[in-house]
């Protein structure tokens, strides 16, 4: 049994308690949360810290399988450049992918995270997610903007989906990568697979992609048309979270990831689906691809349900959730730091699923428990230097 104390405990399901006590039992699960309301006396064995302890970290979006593009591509060219350069760069020798996936696995585990929802275009990540270290959802990504391949490319998912089943069973299931890179045949094609599931998306990451779909034109039509010919592409919807929405609403769950160009009117659109919207927000890739962020306050104001992500390395320096947070309370310093680590933890959770045993502080689960130290206590603030250290 160990017991556990700081300056402060942010259970996230709940108030944070001043000088409050974790009792975990030797499998980390806890046991109980001693609310001692600042006044902490002598207790045999206690474990104290500088700081605040928080559950382990969810980060809802990273592509493992991409980890060794750390450091290869161009910042700040827009989303269009970039996707050309993760399909020139993304093939290397397999154990360097391995390797690259493995510390990218450790990396994480070091910061605390404890869940990670990843992406796969193929199966180099499987091995390592029936690790306990982490829980992960993986979502086998498909695309395709030929309308004939749409049965092939569904056939590509099916195959890498039935091997995670038989030989690293996780939570998995399919999903369309992005609005502009899945025809309106490949679309309603996947519609059964998304039934009842939990489904992510890329969505407006890009200004590009809103032009596309309203006036078939841009940068990122034109560099996907140097793949594919899209004369035949025309979707009747000219906006593209219509677009992916008219396919997505009988999912349990829709993951809508990074939303850097999403408008009061793309709120609209979404109004009735609100309740099972996850907004996933990666601030350092944005940065890293596009240097725009999302609008957080539209985001804030319409309290949706918004949950943190890193991206992969191919877009990122760290897969860190306390660097996406550093980052968001930087440029939006009105956001409590309390908010900030439910994005983190708890609503991370919930959209992947794993708010039964993960998430918050909270008596049966086993969330891993760290320590941030280093902050600004008076004001509740996270600094430039503050650290993670994962407890438990
Ligand atoms: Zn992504």
């Amino acid at each position: 049994m160990r017991k556990i104390s700081a300056n402060y405990i942010f259970p996230v399901s709940g108030m944070p308690l001043k000088n409050g006590i974790i009792v975990l039992d030797s499998n980390n699960i806890i046991t109980d949360i001693i609310d001692t309301r600042g006044n902490l006396k002598e207790i045999a064995n206690l474990e104290y810290y500088n700081g605040v302890i928080v559950p382990g970290f969810v980060n809802t979006h990273c592509h493992l399988e991409l980890s060794h593009l750390k450091g290869k591509l161009q910042e700040q060219k827009g989303l269009p450049n970039f996707i050309s350069q993760v399909n020139s760069r993304r093939k290397a020798d397999l154990d360097i992918i391995y390797k690259e996936i493995q510390h990218s696995h450790d990396e994480m585990v070091r910061n605390g995270i404890v869940a990670v929802g990843d992406i796969c275009n193929t199966s180099d990540s499987f091995t390592i997610k029936t690790s306990e270290e982490i829980t992960y959802y993986s979502f086998v990504e498909i695309f395709g903007l030929d309308a004939k391949e749409a049965k092939k490319n569904i056939q590509t998912g099916k195959r890498l989906s039935q091997l995670i089943s038989k030989k690293f069973p996780h939570p998995h299931s399919l999903i369309p990568h992005a609005p502009y890179s899945v025809s309106p045949e490949l679309f309603k094609q996947l519609i059964p697979f998304f039934e009842s599931s939990v489904v992510s998306i890329h969505n407006q990451e890009s200004k590009a992609e809103k032009e596309m779909f309203k006036s078939r034109k841009g940068s990122l039509y034109n560099s996907l048309s140097n793949f594919v010919d899209l004369s035949d592409w025309n979707p009747e919807q000219r906006n593209s979270l219509q677009y992916s929405l008219d396919y997505l609403q009988n999912s349990k769950q829709i993951l809508l990831v990074h939303n850097t160009y999403t408008g009061p009117e793309d709120l609209e659109i979404a109004a009735s689906l609100l309740n099972k919207i996850y907004w996933i927000l990666c601030p350092n890739a944005n940065l890293y691809i596009e240097n725009q962020l999302p609008d957080l306050k539209l985001l804030q104001e319409n309290k949706l349900n918004i949950a943190l992500g890193t991206d992969s390395l191919a877009s990122n320096s760290r897969l860190s959730i306390l660097e996406e947070i550093k980052t968001l309370s930087f440029h939006f310093p009105e956001i409590k730091l309390e908010e900030l680590i439910k994005w983190g933890t708890l609503n991370g959770a919930k959209a992947l699923n794993f708010s039964n045993h993960l998430g918050s502080l909270e008596v049966g689960k086993k969330p891993g428990i760290n320590l941030i130290s280093m902050l600004d206590l008076e004001n509740m603030k996270i600094k430039k230097e503050s650290v993670v250290k994962k407890l438990a």
